[in-house]
């Protein structure tokens, strides 16, 4: 029997909408199952005060439609998250995408039949769909994780992780607000919060370097500007190796006289946006000489803005160095320590005991509380598949396999999962990249080979193991290179929160993304080498 859809996508957000778009254009019959009730993925989930891009708005936004980027006009250079939300509404509205999107069906088994050829979809409300490909675009942070505490449920006030922020508004001035978590989440939320809560206790296990966003409005002259360079701007984002209009320096930090190098690094620190973490000297984040000079150069920034000499120590981080864990950009972040009604609580020194009704117990006391928010990270890219139970060829699960090391071929598939594309899965280059560079790259690749398939009359693809092998080696090799590999963050696989991932796992492809492109380019151009099509 014929499956009742050629694909399904798992994911409404930035790229399932784009994915969704694509097929279209094939004239395929494609639906997308998406848990929220609506679309945007990321910035449908996270509604936290002060969430928004460290991306260049402009360089955020998609780059397939001129018609948009001529009618969109970005407010801030890093938009907020509502603006983000309406944009990714507007698209939708825009290809009249919603018609092939069903909200508020969050998917809960997929499982393989090898006679059919098809994947059967099993979703939390009963339904079970059929099609021939499945797409997942499930996201790289979509499974928010809590911390290993005692007595979460015992609290008596509202309490939240920051992805599951409440839809209507929740009050915060004049209360008592606990904060659990100093990554970009944590760094975003203490700022934008310091000023309107009367007491903020923010309890960090390990701070995070920082840098200055620098965000600012756009003007109408700067965005017509911006429209004119539109060519410009996504041709500089495809060759770095971020995505970013920030590419390394390529220079070796110490053939740069001194004072030309500390010239060079004040004005990355004055300047909007990730120039100081990817338009630094490449050295910085590959030798670990040239990284403690340079990390001295922010610790001494922190030094300059925290009044309180013991509380910038503590906000110095001193497992890892600049730019070894991702930068979290802030908007007066440590200017919020200088406040009387903001206190740091290091839990190193007096850890959580648990919480209690009235608050947070640590060793030391118990910090009583109106509100507490969980900005403790995520199971980062392989926790969202772990949330759904795929089922592959002879009863294989996805989970199992992936269980120590997520392997797959090119990022897109893994052996012993057919037809399952996995968009923005493990090891692939779009999820280390501004997202939707990355993601275009990746949607027009998996589109491309749909096609292909489709034209030679094939209904069935998997990766050979070899072929998955090779790809693993590559992106250890890339890992190598980079100091990095030694940082235990969601970049490493690291999350402390969940049972067998306390520990170094390869995640993410760190070759860049002309060098990720190169790859697919090359597989495809030799008919899809390293895939067995049936
Ligand atoms: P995160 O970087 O993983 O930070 C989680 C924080 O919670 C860390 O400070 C962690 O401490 C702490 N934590 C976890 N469990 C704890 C426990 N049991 N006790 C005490 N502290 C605990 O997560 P995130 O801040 O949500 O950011 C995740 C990623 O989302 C970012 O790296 C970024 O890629 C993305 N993001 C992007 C933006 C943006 O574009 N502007 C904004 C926000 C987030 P340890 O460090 O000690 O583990």
């Amino acid at each position: 029997m014929e499956p009742a859809y050629d694909v399904i996508i798992i994911g409404a957000g930035v790229c399932g909408i784009y994915q969704l778009y694509r097929l279209r254009g094939l004239n395929l019959n494609v639906t997308v199952l998406e848990a929220g009730s609506g679309p945007g993925g990321t910035w449908y989930w996270n509604r936290y005060p002060g969430c928004r891009f460290d991306s260049e708005s402009w360089s955020y936004g998609y780059s397939f439609s001129p018609e948009l980027l001529e009618e969109w006009d970005w407010s801030e250079h890093f938009a907020g998250q509502p603006e983000t939300l309406r944009y990714l509404e507007h698209v939708v509205d825009k290809f009249d995408l919603a018609r092939d999107m069903q909200f508020n069906t969050k998917v809960e088994r997929c499982t393989w039949d090898e006679d059919s050829r098809t994947w059967t979809v099993e979703t939390a409300d009963g339904r079970s769909l059929t099609c021939r490909f499945l797409m997942t675009a499930i996201g790289l942070l979509s499974a928010p994780t809590m911390p290993l505490l005692e007595g979460t449920e015992d609290f008596q006030g509202p309490s939240f992780h920051t992805y599951y922020w409440p839809h209507e508004p929740v009050e915060l001035g004049g209360k008592r607000v606990g904060i659990i978590g100093t990554g970009a989440t944590g760094v975003q939320l203490i700022a934008e919060i310091a000023d309107k809560v009367a007491e903020l206790k923010v309890f960090q296990r390990r701070p995070n370097w920082c840098a200055p966003l620098h965000n600012s409005k756009i003007t109408p002259e700067e965005m017509a500007d911006i429209r004119s360079r539109y060519d410009e701007i996504f041709a500089r984002c495809a060759e770095t190796p971020g995505g970013f209009i920030h590419g390394p320096d390529r220079r070796k930090m110490a053939d740069v006289p001194e004072e030309e190098r500390y010239a060079f690094w004040e004005k990355l620190y004055a300047s909007p946006g990730f120039g100081i973490w990817l338009g630094n000297f490449r050295d910085v984040l590959m030798d670990s000489e040239a990284n403690a000079e340079f990390t001295e150069f922010v610790a001494n920034k922190i030094r300059e803005r925290v009044n309180d000499p013991v509380t910038a120590e503590k906000l110095i981080p001193t497992d890892h160095g600049f730019g070894t864990r991702r930068v979290p950009m802030e908007t007066r972040y440590y200017e919020a320590y200088n406040r009387d009604n903001v206190q740091l609580i290091d839990v190193n020194d007096t850890p959580i005991e648990r919480i209690t009704a009235k608050g947070v117990k640590t060793s030391d006391q118990e910090y009583e509380l109106d509100v507490i928010i969980y900005a403790t990270g995520f199971d980062a890219i392989t926790g969202a598949f772990d949330r759904i139970d795929f089922i592959g060829r002879d009863g294989r699960k996805l989970r199992d396999k992936w269980s120590d090391n997520p392997i797959t071929y090119l990022g897109v598939q893994a052996e012993g999962f057919p037809n399952l594309v996995t968009l923005a899965g493990p090891t692939g280059g779009s999820v280390s990249t501004n997202f939707p560079r990355g993601i275009e790259v990746g949607v027009d690749w998996a589109t491309e080979l749909v096609q292909w398939m489709l034209e030679h009359g094939y209904s069935r693809i998997e990766p050979t193991a070899e072929a998955e092998e090779e790809w693993s080696d590559h992106v250890a090799d890339m890992y190598s290179m980079l100091l990095m590999r030694n940082a235990k963050s969601w970049f490493t696989g690291y999350n402390s929160n969940v049972a067998g991932k306390d520990k170094t796992r390869f995640l993410i492809y760190n070759g860049g993304a002309p060098r990720y492109r190169r790859w697919l380019d090359e597989c495809a151009a030799e008919g899809y080498k390293g895939f067995v099509f049936g």
